[in-house]
């Protein structure tokens, strides 16, 4: 019996297996040091198709892994022998000016997203890469430039299409399977496959003042301190954040910077562009940059700005950690660490929270963040994999280093597996945790969606 007629003659997408000449491209996801091999992919375009690639899962016994954008670090979207699940030909966008939501196809990325939604003026708290799915990131971590005007990227959902492990399609928001609706705000895909995200949209752009500023790595330190003060009175439209990164070898980078060691801004402000300028000022007059490209653009250039260090295919691997302060031992400690880096690509990113990100009522979901005022993520990243293994070291080492003014709590999406189930728990905090796995026991008692931050059931499958 061929795949096709075992999945039922109403899958409507596309099946790949080792065999089919799409397989190669299709097993890849975002991080090229993850190397494995599904017995089959199965490209779905809606909610009936995951259902009767779940009920092939089922038959068979096979692993099920689950892909929006494919960005996952630690490689959850894929799997050896088992089936993939990919959601990503759901593309379908259908918003309300009017009422200022939308729902949205889960297969999208933060591009397409972002593209559909600033033809009306209109954004979500997206993702920093455009590649990165609107799914993965929803569902578990949810940071952008703009979470300081509109808070996390769940905050703005109000309802997801969902198909549970036993195959039923179910819709979840606060009045309908309210549960799940919490555990899906946070809680990754430990419950079921979303086909369908509903957001609320705020007013942001098309053109908003924004853009990057590059100063040599020599001004980190100042540059740093004038950045956490300044952001310490900043109203909620200012978004950005600041980089310790390599200058691009780019004609655009003056001849003294390209390649070199450096700090950078990115700035934005979420508002009227000419008062941006003004509120912006005191952070694109500091010091003597390299580079100083800062104007009204299209918030979807603003979104693009860091593709070209995040090519598909690239060795990552990641930290991320909530900062309960910033001071200047911290500032030195961590520009000193990131010094220690080998590869070109590999950077840190500081992000300022505050505003709306710490306004959520955050008992109305799974994820905890913190009410701090800054967050790191360290993106260790290569081309040449005989760096994997330096840059993954110096990544968790970074991580130690900065171990004094962090909390134990990370966005689950940045939770690499090797740091073990704790960390997991410690994220979420005891008492969520336990209701994430009471929602598993109902939802998915089989575990049938484990490869992801894994909430066990509380009775191991045998
Ligand atoms: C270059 C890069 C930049 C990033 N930037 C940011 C950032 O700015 N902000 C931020 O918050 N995070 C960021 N991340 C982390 C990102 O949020 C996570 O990696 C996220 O999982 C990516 O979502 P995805 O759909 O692309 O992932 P995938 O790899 O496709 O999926 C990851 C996991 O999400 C779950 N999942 C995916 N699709 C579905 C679905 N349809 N239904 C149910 N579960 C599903 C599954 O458990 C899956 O294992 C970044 C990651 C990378 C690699």
């Amino acid at each position: 019996m061929s795949i096709q007629t075992a999945l039922g003659s109403k899958f409507a997408g596309e099946l790949i297996g080792p065999d089919d000449p799409g397989y190669e491209q299709a097993r890849r996801i975002f991080n090229g040091a993850i190397d494995k091999r599904p017995a089959l992919i199965a490209r779905c375009t809606g909610p009936e198709d995951v259902q009767a690639a779940l009920a092939y899962a089922r038959e068979r016994e096979l692993v099920v892994a689950v892909r929006g954008g494919g960005h996952s670090a630690s490689g959850y979207s894929c799997c050896d022998d088992g089936i993939v699940i990919d959601t990503a030909p759901m593309k379908h966008v259908q918003i309300d000016v009017e009422r200022r939501t939308g729902r949205f196809g889960a297969g999208l990325t933060w591009g397409e997203f972002d593209a559909a939604t600033q033809e009306h003026g209109l954004a979500v708290t997206g993702g920093r890469v455009t590649h990165t799915g609107i799914a993965g990131l929803t569902l578990a971590s949810g940071s952008g430039w703009l979470e300081r005007i509109c808070g996390i990227t769940c905050d703005s959902l109000i309802s997801a299409q969902v198909v549970t492990a036993a195959g039923r399609v179910l819709r979840a928001s606060a009045d309908e399977n309210a549960d799940l609706f919490w555990g899906l705000k946070g809680g990754g895909g430990n419950f079921g496959v979303v086909t369908e995200f509903e957001f609320r949209l705020h007013p942001v752009g098309p053109i908003v003042y924004a853009g990057m500023i590059l100063h040599p790595r020599a001004a980190a330190g100042a540059l740093l301190r004038f950045y956490r003060d300044f952001m310490a009175e900043a109203s909620d439209e200012v978004g950005g954040g600041f980089s310790l990164l390599t200058a691009p070898p780019e004609p655009f980078v003056p001849e003294e910077g390209r390649g070199q060691p450096a700090a950078g801004l990115i700035v934005l402000y979420a508002g009227d562009p000419q008062e941006g300028e003004r509120v912006l000022a005191p952070l694109v007059e500091w010091g003597e940059p390299w580079l100083k490209m800062v104007q009204p653009m299209p918030y979807t250039a603003v979104q693009q700005m860091l593709d070209p260090a995040h090519p598909w295919g690239i060795g990552y691997y990641a930290k991320a950690d909530y900062m309960h302060e910033l001071p200047d031992e911290a500032i030195d400690a961590m520009i000193d660490k990131v010094g220690q880096a080998a590869s070109p690509f590999t950077g840190m990113h500081l992000v300022p929270l505050g505003g709306a990100f710490a306004r959520a009522d955050r008992s109305t979901m799974a994820l905890e963040a913190p009410n701090v005022p800054w967050y790191y993520m360290c993106m260790a990243l290569w081309m040449d994999p005989d760096q994997a293994e330096h840059e993954t070291t110096w990544a968790r080492a970074l991580m130690q280093t900065m171990r004094p003014w962090t909390v134990d709590k990370a966005p689950p999406n940045f939770i690499s597996k090797d740091e073990g189930p704790g960390r997991l728990r410690a994220s979420y905090g005891d008492e969520k945790f336990e209701q994430l796995v009471a929602l598993k026991d109902k939802f998915d008692p089989d575990n049938v969606f484990s490869l992801n931050q894994n909430v066990p059931p509380s009775i191991t499958p045998g």
